[in-house]
C-alpha cells in the first residue's frame, strides 16, 4: 500500500464529491417526476443548464453543510486505493465510485436508485474494466446474469425493488473482473449488512422499508477486499 496513492485517491473522492450535494438533490425525486428545478427548502428555481446541475458545496446557499458528502466520497476512495492497490483498475474504480456514492445519497433520502446514475456505474467501470482484463468480460457477464437471476427472484417474492436488481447485477458484473472470490463476499456481504440493520430498525419501528441500495455498495466494497 502506497501512503501517497491513498491521499491521492482520497483527495479525487473528496473533490468530485463535492459537486455531489447538489446532484442529489435534484435527482431524489419520485419514480416518475422530474428531477427538481428549484430547491425544495426555500423554493428559489435552479439555474438552467450546466451550472445548474455543478455545483460544489451545498445543494442550495440556504442549506447546510456538505462536509458529511465529502467525507464520504474522500473514504471510499481512500478504501478503494488500499483495496486495490497501484493498478491500472484503479482509476476505474475510482471513477466508478462517484456516481455510485450519488446512488446511495439519493437511495437514503427517496428509496430510488434513478436508471441513468446505475448506468454511470456500469459504463464508468464496466468499459474501462472491459478494455483492461478482456480475459474476464466472460466470468463478470457469467456473474452478472447470476446475480440478476437471483435478484428477480427476490422482487417477485417482494423486499426488493428494480433498482436493486439493477444495481447488484452492475457491480456483480464490476465485481466479475477483480474474480469470483469478490463476486461471493460483494454478493453475501450486503445481506450480512442490510439484514440485521434492517432488522433492528423494523424490530423497533423506526422505518418500515429500507434502502437496500447503500448496503449492496458497502457489500461491494467489501467484495473488493476478497479480489
Ligand atoms: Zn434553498
Amino acid at each position: 500500500m502506497s501512503p501517497l496513492l491513498v491521499i491521492l485517491a482520497a483527495a479525487f473522492g473528496a473533490a468530485s464529491s463535492a459537486f455531489l450535494p447538489r446532484l442529489a438533490h435534484r435527482f431524489a425525486v419520485g419514480h416518475a417526476d422530474q428531477p427538481r428545478a428549484g430547491c425544495a427548502i426555500c423554493q428559489r428555481p435552479f439555474v438552467p443548464g450546466f451550472p445548474g446541475w455543478v455545483r460544489a458545496g451545498a445543494a442550495c446557499s440556504c442549506s447546510g453543510g456538505f462536509g458529511w458528502t465529502v467525507a464520504t466520497g474522500a473514504t471510499v476512495a481512500g478504501l478503494l486505493a488500499v483495496v486495490i492497490g497501484p493498478s491500472p483498475l484503479l482509476p476505474a474504480y475510482l471513477l466508478a465510485s462517484v456516481p455510485a456514492v450519488l446512488l446511495a445519497m439519493i437511495d437514503l433520502r427517496c428509496l430510488r436508485l434513478p436508471d441513468r446514475l446505475v448506468g454511470a456505474v456500469a459504463a464508468s467501470a464496466g468499459l474501462p474494466l472491459a478494455l483492461l482484463r478482456p480475459d474476464r468480460i466472460v466470468p463478470a457477464l457469467v456473474a452478472a446474469v447470476t446475480v440478476l437471476t437471483a435478484y428477480a427472484i427476490g422482487v417477485l417474492l417482494g423486499g426488493l425493488g428494480l433498482g436493486d436488481l439493477k444495481l447488484a447485477a452492475v457491480l456483480a458484473l464490476i465485481l466479475g473482473f477483480a474474480g469470483w472470490p469478490a463476486v461471493l463476499v460483494g454478493v453475501l456481504a450486503p445481506h450480512l449488512i442490510g439484514g440485521p440493520i434492517a432488522m433492528f430498525l423494523l424490530v423497533t419501528g423506526r422505518r418500515r422499508v429500507l434502502p437496500f441500495g447503500p448496503a449492496l455498495l458497502v457489500g461491494a466494497l467489501i467484495g473488493l477486499t476478497a479480489a
